[in-house]
């Protein structure tokens, strides 16, 4: 556990009364079912994603309000209304009426953060179809894996992306019967055997029916990073909307007039749970980029659109630092009043990186594909340890617990001891299945009815019931009787003003086990020497003591990493010890 001092919260830190502000008492009074009549009111007692985040507000006081803001390079911002997103994405649900798609169906979806995507993702939940987005980024092979899985009848992606990915390997998706394409230079688009998105949404109607959804009715299909390995796909239903609700309000801290911006794509479950429907669902403004990451102009778009509250992940907040201080001292944040993070470990200098640089501590949270939203926080009225993922949100029971030999579980009642972190089932985002492994989906329960769910991740939590990540499983390092979680080594070796960014791996040997070999990237301004790397190894070794430092400390130009952005240790493994690289479907180009 790290032993930064702690970053305490006074009134003066909150610019806004926090909608969480009573630990035990809020976590004492909640209840799922009051968060269900917060969302009543759909027609016929039935409850559907995109009526509860779009059509509730679609006619109201909200019916002009900008639900998305788009920014694209080149062109001049586009809002999109609440009813206007509304209109779209009724008409796109008549598009799918039209070919003949039935509730439960499977829409795939592949585009970059353009504004059709979004229509289609909120029409296909409208019309009761299951939707699946992909990263746009994905090469033809990771997407046929998928949509064949999934067993896609639609795809919606640009006439460019098609001819580039999906064209020659349109044989190999025997499900795949429509593909309906977006020309990216706003006009028509002709290709043989696809359809003209903009001509059938011409032509649809305005006004459709909500599909008569109900709480267990599949929503969206989301398949997981491939951190560690094949990714698998996480099946989530309608009711799920409960916690995007619940988390939008007390991890997030929307307000009515917030204005939100969500980094991540929608292709991962982030940028769909936290960049479409949770903002959606507060009627809040949120801004979407259709741009990569770049430092100019991230810092740009927090000045110029005023964000207020920021959802990032530690791989951006890292490259932010990497790119140095200079860049941030021309521009001014003075409306944005809270800062979020999730995806990976949120080292302790990172999160204090953003008090100095912009002004307020970076607030980390937990959760999974599998979790569906956001189940342990850092919230803007209570105070972070820094490194620590915060605590439980209302709603969400979580332990630590100790597997026996027998394969049962029981949780761990001490504060301080390491184990896997387990959620009792009973919130509404829970995944339902693994897609095609029914084996692997049973094999994350245990205890008394199955009633925890078992993370793959190894937590602690502290006597003031702070949870604190120690690694995946899987990436746990076994040295000389000791266990080793790579965070920890990582954390250290970020303090050293050289690092940019660590990985740390076990490396198998006959003496101790694994040795803890650790990878590094440099900031700007530093180069690998071998001077260099003897200061880094004392460092490490001053900082966690002999056992727990690494032995060995390599320089790379950057890490591997998948495309949502997180640290690929298992690849720096198989890469160091000559073995296969397995999956590599997820891996960013060039890592
Ligand atoms: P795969 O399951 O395919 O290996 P993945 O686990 O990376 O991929 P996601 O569901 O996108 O896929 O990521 C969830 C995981 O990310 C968590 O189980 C955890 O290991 C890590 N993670 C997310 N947020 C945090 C956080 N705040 N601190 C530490 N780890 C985090
Ligand atoms: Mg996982």
């Amino acid at each position: 556990m790290d032993t930064s001092p702690i970053i305490r919260k006074t009134a003066a830190d909150l610019r806004v009364a926090p909608n969480f502000a009573d630990y035990d008492g809020e976590r004492r009074r909640f209840s799922w079912e009051s968060v269900g009549r917060e969302l009543a009111g759909q027609p016929g007692g039935t409850l559907n994603i995109a009526w509860q985040a779009v059509d509730r507000h679609a006619t109201g006081a909200l019916r002009d309000k900008t639900a998305f803001r788009f920014r694209a390079r080149g062109r001049p911002p586009r809002d999109v209304g609440f009813g206007e997103l509304a209109r779209l994405s009724s008409r796109f649900a008549n598009v799918l009426a039209g070919l003949g798609i039935a509730r439960g169906e499977r829409v795939f979806v592949l585009a970059g953060r353009i504004p059709e995507l979004y229509v289609a993702m909120l029409g296909g939940l409208r019309h009761g179809a299951v939707v699946s987005p992909l990263f746009s980024a994905f090469g033809p092979e990771p997407i046929a894996t998928r949509v064949n899985l999934g067993a896609g009848r639609v795809l919606v992606t640009t006439d460019v992306l098609y001819e580039r990915k999906v064209a020659k390997w349109r044989d190999k998706m025997p499900t795949l019967e429509h593909v309906l394409l977006v020309a990216e230079d706003g006009g028509g688009s002709d290709i043989p055997g696809t359809l003209d998105l903009a001509a059938l949404m011409a032509a649809a109607g305005d006004e459709s029916a909500v599909a008569a959804t109900g709480a267990e009715d599949m929503s969206l299909l989301h398949f997981t990073s491939g951190t560690t390995g094949t990714p698998k796909g996480a099946v989530h239903v309608h009711g799920a909307v409960a916690t995007h609700w619940a988390t939008g309000r007390y991890a997030l801290d929307l307000h009515a007039d917030d204005i939100y911006w969500c980094t991540a794509d929608p292709g991962w479950v982030t940028g769909t749970s936290y960049g479409i429907i949770a903002p959606l669902l507060h009627g809040v403004t949120s801004l979407i980029d259709a741009e990569e990451f770049d430092a100019e102009r991230w810092y740009g778009l927090l000045q110029d659109e005023g964000v207020t509250v920021w959802y990032t992940a530690p791989t951006a907040i890292r490259m932010l630092m990497k790119a140095g201080a200079e860049i941030p001292r021309k521009y001014r944040f003075p409306q944005l009043r809270f800062i979020a993070s999730v995806g990976e470990p949120l080292n302790p200098e990172a999160v204090r990186w953003g008090k100095e640089v912009l002004g307020l501590p970076i607030h980390d949270n937990w959760w999974q594909t599998e979790t569906g939203g956001i189940m342990i926080a850092n919230t803007p009225a209570f105070d972070i340890k820094p490194g620590s993922m915060g605590r439980p949100l209302p709603g969400i029971d979580a332990a630590i617990m100790r597997r026996h030999e027998d394969g049962t579980v029981t949780p761990v009642e001490e504060a301080g001891v390491e184990g896997e972190l387990a959620l009792k089932r009973g919130w509404p985002s829970m995944f339902r299945a693994y897609l095609n492994n029914e084996e692997r989906y049973r094999k994350c329960f245990a205890g008394p009815d199955n009633e925890w769910y078992l993370t793959g991740d190894l937590a602690q939590r502290d006597a003031d019931g702070y949870y604190w990540f120690v690694g995946r499983a899987d990436d746990v390092i076994k040295s000389a009787g000791h266990l080793i979680g790579p965070f920890e080594v990582e954390s250290a070796l970020m303090e050293h003003p050289a690092v940019a960014e660590a990985g740390v791996i076990g490396k198998p040997d006959p003496v101790v086990g694994e040795v803890v070999k650790a990878f590094v990237s440099l900031k700007q301004g530093f180069a690998a020497s071998e001077a260099l790397r003897l200061e880094l190894l004392g460092h490490a070794r001053k900082r966690l003591g002999a056992a727990v430092a690494p032995k060995e400390i390599a320089f790379l130009p950057s890490l591997p990493r998948t495309r949502s952005g997180k640290i690929m240790r298992r690849l720096l493994k198989a890469r160091e010890l000559g073995l296969p690289e397995g999956d590599t479907s997820t891996l960013e180009s060039g890592s």
